[in-house]
C-alpha cells in the first residue's frame, strides 16, 4: 500500500520467507492464502484510508475462510498499532516498520540478516529501487513521516554496493536511489555527506547502466553530486527534489528552512552544472495561511522554472504534526483541490511545450513492455510509474530492459512517440 521505500521492505520479507520454503506472491488478486501481509502507508489521510480498506477486505476474506492468518505491517501499523488492535481485532498480529525478524519468525522461518540485501524483485526485472537510508531528521511542519520512520539512518556504502551487485546479477540495469531524504546520506554514520561517492561506487557495478536520484532536499544540498551527474554517463540527468512551495511566508510556516532566493539560486546552479538536467518536483497547496497571493506566486514560479516533471498534493492535516497543532486548517477541501488542479493545468502546458521541442531528436530509451502496436519505454528523463513514456514503433522485436536509440516523431502532453533508429 505504500511508497517505493515500503516496497523494498516487502521485497526483503518475500525473499526471507521464500528461503523458508514458502511460496510467495506480491500484490496478487487471489485470496486463497495461508498468510497475508498488508504493508500499510500512513502518509496522508487518503493513503491511510486505502490501507484500512485493504485490511477490511482481507478481514472479510479471513471470515470467509479464504485465508488463515492476516498480518499488518508498515507505517500505519508503526504509528497506530494500539488503535488498530482495538478497532480491527480480526488481524492476527500488527508489526511496525522495523520488525523484519519478528515477521519472518512469526511464520516459523529462520531469519537471515546476512541475506537482507537479497530481495524478491517485484518491479519489472530490469529496474529496481535501492533504499540507501531510512528515516528523516528534517522537521517539515506538515509531515508525519519522521514519526513513523524515526531519525535518519544511512546504510553503509559496502552493503549498498553488495545489494547493487545482487540486483545486477538478477538482471537489473536501472537502479533508483530512494530514501526519505537522499541529501543527508552518510552524515549520520560517516560524519559527512558521501552520496557522490556512493553513486560513483554503484556506477562501477557491472550491469548497472542507469542510476536515478529521488527525494533530494533543497537545504544542505550535496553539491558534489553535480559533477558526478555531469561526467558519469551512468547517472541519469534526472533529479527529483520536492520543493513543496516557493512563497517565503509559506516555506517559513512549513519549517522548510529554505527561502525562495536560496531555492532559485540552487536550481540555477544545478542547471548550470548539469546542462540538460530534468528536474522533477512536488508541490503542496492549500497549506494553512496560504493566501491567494502566495498561490499566484507559486503558479508564476512554476511557469518561470518550467520543471520537466511536477506533482502536487492538496494539504492534508496530519494529527501529531507541528502544523496540525499550530495552524488552523482554514481552507476547505474544494479550494485546496482547485488549487492543485490549477497547478497541474499549468504543468500540463509546460510538459506539452517541452515535449514538442523533443520532436526530431534522438534519445537512448529503456524498453519496459510491449503494448498493442507499440513498445513502451522511457528516456533517462522519465522515472518509472510517475513520469511520461515513449511509445515506439519497431519492425524489430524488442524485449524488456533493452536499451535502444529512438527518434522522436510525435509528442503529447506527457508521452512521446518515436521510431527505432
Ligand atoms: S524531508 Fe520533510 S517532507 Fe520529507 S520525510 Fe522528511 S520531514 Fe517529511
Amino acid at each position: 500500500m505504500g511508497c517505493s521505500k515500503n516496497l523494498v521492505d516487502s521485497e526483503v520479507l518475500l525473499s526471507q520467507l521464500e528461503k523458508g520454503k514458502f511460496e510467495v506472491m506480491h500484490d496478487s488478486n487471489e485470496t486463497d492464502f495461508d498468510a497475508v501481509f498488508i504493508n500499510t502507508c500512513g502518509f496522508i489521510h487518503d493513503a491511510k484510508q486505502e490501507s484500512i480498506d485493504m485490511i477490511l477486505d482481507y478481514a472479510e476474506a479471513k471470515k470467509r475462510g479464504k485465508i488463515d492468518k492476516l498480518y499488518v505491517m508498515g507505517c500505519l501499523s508503526e504509528r497506530y498499532q494500539h488503535e488498530l488492535e482495538d478497532e480491527l481485532p480480526e488481524v492476527d498480529r500488527y508489526f511496525g516498520k522495523f520488525d523484519m525478524k519478528a515477521m519472518v519468525e512469526e511464520l516459523k522461518v529462520t531469519y537471515h540478516p546476512e541475506y537482507i540485501y537479497e530481495r524478491k524483485i517485484t518491479t519489472p526485472s530490469h529496474f529496481a529501487y535501492l533504499k540507501i537510508s531510512e528515516g528523516c531528521n528534517r522537521s517539515c511542519s506538515f509531515c508525519a513521516i519522521p514519526k513513523m520512520t524515526g531519525r535518519h539512518k544511512s546504510r553503509t556504502i559496502e552493503s549498498l554496493v553488495m545489494e547493487a551487485r545482487y540486483l545486477a546479477k538478477k538482471g537489473v540495469k536501472e537502479v533508483l536511489l530512494i530514501a526519505q531524504d537522499l541529501s543527508y546520506y552518510g552524515i549520520d554514520i560517516y560524519g559527512k555527506n558521501r552520496l557522490a561517492e556512493l553513486i560513483e561506487k554503484i556506477s562501477e557495478v557491472d550491469g548497472i547502466e542507469w542510476i536515478r536520484l529521488h527525494y533530494l532536499y533543497p537545504t544542505k544540498f550535496p553539491m558534489d553530486i553535480l559533477p558526478v551527474m555531469r561526467e558519469n554517463p551512468k547517472v541519469c540527468k534526472y533529479l527529483d527534489m520536492p520543493l513543496q512551495h516557493i512563497a517565503n511566508p509559506v516555506l517559513k510556516n512549513m519549517l522548510r528552512h529554505v527561502t525562495r532566493e536560496e531555492t532559485e539560486a540552487l536550481l540555477a546552479k544545478i542547471r548550470e552544472e548539469v546542462p540538460g538536467v530534468v528536474i522533477r518536483t512536488t508541490m503542496l497547496v492549500g497549506f494553512p495561511g496560504e493566501t491567494e497571493e502566495d498561490f499566484e506566486e507559486l503558479k508564476e514560479f512554476i511557469e518561470e522554472q518550467k520543471f520537466g516533471r511536477l506533482g502536487v498534493f492538496p494539504y492534508s492535516e496530519e494529527d501529531g504534526t507541528y502544523a496540525a497543532e499550530k495552524y488552523k486548517d482554514r481552507l476547505d477541501q474544494e479550494t485546496k483541490q482547485e488549487r492543485a488542479d490549477e497547478i497541474m493545468e499549468v504543468q500540463q502546458y509546460i510538459s506539452a511545450e517541452l515535449n514538442q521541442q523533443k520532436i526530431g531528436k534522438e534519445f537512448k530509451v529503456i524498453i519496459d513492455r510491449e503494448e498493442g502496436d507499440f513498445f513502451v519505454g522511457r528516456t533517462e528523463f522519465d522515472s518509472p510509474e510517475v513520469d511520461g513514456e515513449v511509445l515506439i514503433t519497431s519492425e524489430k522485436s524488442l524485449k524488456k530492459g533493452d536499451f535502444v536509440t529512438v527518434k522522436v516523431t510525435g509528442a503529447e502532453d506527457y508521452d512521446l512517440y518515436g521510431e527505432l533508429i
